[in-house]
């Protein structure tokens, strides 16, 4: 999989990457929709973000999705996010035969969009790990890292508490996050139990095992222009052979 967070990379944002064996796109918050929609068109595989502090504040409640067309209150609308993206903010999705939980945001430190407190947050992750039914994700989107866990002692840059309690419940094999930014230092991994933590800010590409759970339903590669809802969404070249 691509994963991309928080810098746009030019050499990305090329015909180039149309031949990159790419399975799966992830996006950690706080890039341009032009470039996500852009990715995902040139990859033609489904992607899956979640919004950072930067991002809009995307009032996606209230969407539905029939034949792939975003529908809110019965009427077709134009969703306000990056198009052919799910968004996993909060949701447990399936794409690629992967399960990805996924939490945007980072911590409150201004009025600006997608900012929680810790208790916020904390109120969220739970609701998430919820809506993963104790079944292990494989791995976990976020826009912040946990705290201690290669984040920054100012108030912007701190991470969440609470995210270290999430990879302890969901067990993903990643947990992916952007936010930090590394000024040209070394980023290197961290361990949380069985967990690898990775800063994707610019990009990374990462190789996951597909775990056999998942494959179930899955046949690549998976066409979503307008999914909404994270899963079972109806939208072109989705079956379940
Ligand atoms: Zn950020």
């Amino acid at each position: 999989m691509l994963v991309v967070a928080d810098e746009v990379e030019p050499g990305l944002w090329s015909d180039a990457i149309r031949s990159m064996p790419v399975d799966l796109l992830l996006a950690a918050g706080d890039l341009p929709f032009d470039y996500l929609e852009f990715l995902v068109d040139a990859l033609d595989r489904p992607g899956v973000f979640v919004p950072g502090n930067h991002d809009l504040d995307l009032d996606l409640g209230g969407f539905d999705s029939v034949a792939g067309i975003p529908l809110r209150a019965g009427f077709p609308s134009r969703w306000p996010g990056p198009r052919g993206w799910i968004n996993a903010d909060g949701e447990v999705v399936t794409a690629a035969g992967l399960r990805i939980a996924g939490l945007g945001g980072s911590i409150r430190y201004n009025d600006g969009p997608n900012q929680w407190t810790e208790a916020q947050q904390a109120r969220r992750a739970r609701r998430l790990v919820r809506k993963a039914r104790r079944r292990p994700v494989d791995v976990l989107l976020t826009h912040s890292p946990p705290r201690g866990v290669g984040d920054r002692e100012d108030p912007p840059h701190r991470g969440f508490e609470c995210l270290r309690d999430a990879v302890d419940r969901l067990h993903p094999a990643w947990m992916l996050h952007g936010h930090i930014h590394p000024h040209g230092e070394p980023v290197p991994d961290h361990q949380l139990g069985a967990t690898t933590v990775r800063n994707v800010v610019g990009h990374r590409f990462i190789e996951i095992a597909r775990s056999p759970a998942n494959l179930e339903g899955y046949s690549p590669p998976i066409q979503r222009r307008w999914a909404v809802r994270p899963a079972r969404a109806i939208g072109r070249g989705h079956s379940h052979t």
